[in-house]
């Protein structure tokens, strides 16, 4: 096979290998065997605890950031009073953004908050959101988007969401992109819940976490476990390998320093970009090393080349592009881009290139090599 180059690392990251062996038990059990599971699982929790600066009782384990995001946006149906407004940003993961909606069908009022053009939501669209919404209970917005890299300045938002005259609707925040990329002091952002998945750092499929600064209602029913707010029997093994991950990459050290090497890589690819006529970045005005995006992430497009064509010529060559989320992948729809007003024949011709930790400059230079190729002959 030819050689392969990974340059979707926001789709999933290759496996770190960290599987530490643990303790077979149900958690549950009462017996010797369900007590070593209880303490493995809480072991974990506590590490995850630690490396994310929060209190081990804020954090539920879950099935990934999928299910994270749905516990949160479904508790609306979960509260007595009759429910206030949620509101979530144009841009969010379809977790988030299919979840909103299939609540808006069941009766929540829910309305969009407006992205800029630059893809992130700024205090003025956030506060104009909020003052619209007949009572704001939620509102959801990411910190870094998963298919163009833009990270709004969520403690900023989180500020905003408290200081709403009147009851301050809750704050959720999906930090899959941004945990172990670009800093994140989730205890001191001031956020009331976020999601994050293990799969996205080198860990398992199938684990992520669910943090919430106090306990929220929650729908689930089925089971006692992790205090009824995800019920069903833990993943020990994923929990401990998330919290392997966790402690090797969520570091403010690691991140801070990946981040540096991540944006110079990522810096010489735009530049390189820009040199060629038939690409346009998105948004247009991204800057080589533009602290508004995550150094990991970049949607370009290349005029005359829809994007699923672009992946499969990519591909073809070694190298692992994609256009959106993994999640959307089989349909022709860009709502990200089109929240951030990108014309719809750029949105159509756009894909998504992710790093990583391991990506190096030779990866870089062989891809914008294949670029070229791909440009001359489509
Ligand atoms: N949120 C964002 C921003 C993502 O990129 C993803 C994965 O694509 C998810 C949520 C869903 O995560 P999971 O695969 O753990 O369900």
């Amino acid at each position: 096979m030819k050689q392969r180059y990974y340059f979707d690392w926001a789709a999933t990251a290759p496996p770190a290998g960290l599987s530490p062996p643990v303790p077979f038990g149900n958690p549950s059990s009462p017996h010797t065997e369900g007590r070593l599971a209880r303490r493995a699982l809480e072991d974990a929790r506590s590490r995850c605890a630690a490396a994310l600066g929060v209190g081990a009782e804020t954090l539920y384990f879950t099935s990934g950031a999928t299910e994270a995001n749905t516990i949160v946006l479904h508790s609306l149906l979960a509260r007595k009073d009759p429910p206030g407004t949620l509101l979530y940003s144009a841009t969010e993961h379809p977790s988030v953004r299919e979840n909103a909606l299939a609540l808006k069908r069941l009766g929540i009022p829910a309305r969009q908050i407006q992205a800029e053009k630059d893809g992130r939501i700024s205090g003025e669209r956030f506060s104009s959101a909020l003052g619209r919404a007949e009572r704001p209970a939620l509102a959801a917005v990411m910190a870094v988007n998963n298919e163009t890299g833009s990270a709004s300045d969520i403690p900023a938002l989180a500020s905003l969401a408290r200081k709403f005259p009147g009851p301050p609707p809750r704050f959720h925040c999906d930090i899959v992109q941004a945990v172990g990329k670009v800093p994140v002091a989730l205890g001191e952002w001031g956020v009331d819940s976020a999601s994050l998945s293990a799969h996205k750092l080198g860990g398992p499929r199938g684990i992520g976490l669910l943090y919430l600064r106090q306990p929220a209602g929650a729908l689930g029913a089925g089971g006692s476990q992790e205090k009824g707010i995800r019920p069903g029997t833990e993943n020990v093994a994923g929990a401990a390998a998330l919290a392997e991950i966790l402690e090797a990459r969520a570091g403010i050290g690691i991140v801070r320093a990946e981040y540096a090497a991540a944006a110079a890589r990522f810096g010489f690819l735009i530049r390189s970009l820009r040199e060629l006529d038939r690409c346009a970045l998105i948004p247009e005005d991204r800057q080589d090393e533009d602290t508004r995006f995550s150094p990991y992430i970049l949607q370009a497009a290349f005029s005359g080349i829809p994007g699923q064509a672009a992946v499969r010529a990519l591909d073809d060559e070694g190298f692992a592009v994609s256009t959106g989320s993994a999640c959307s992948s089989h349909r022709e729809s860009r709502p990200v881009l089109d929240a951030m007003g990108v014309d719809r024949e750029t949105a159509l011709y756009g894909i998504r290139i992710s790093q990583g930790w391991t990506t190096t400059d030779d990866d870089i230079e062989a891809l914008i090599r294949a670029v070229r190729k791909m440009l001359a002959k489509l």
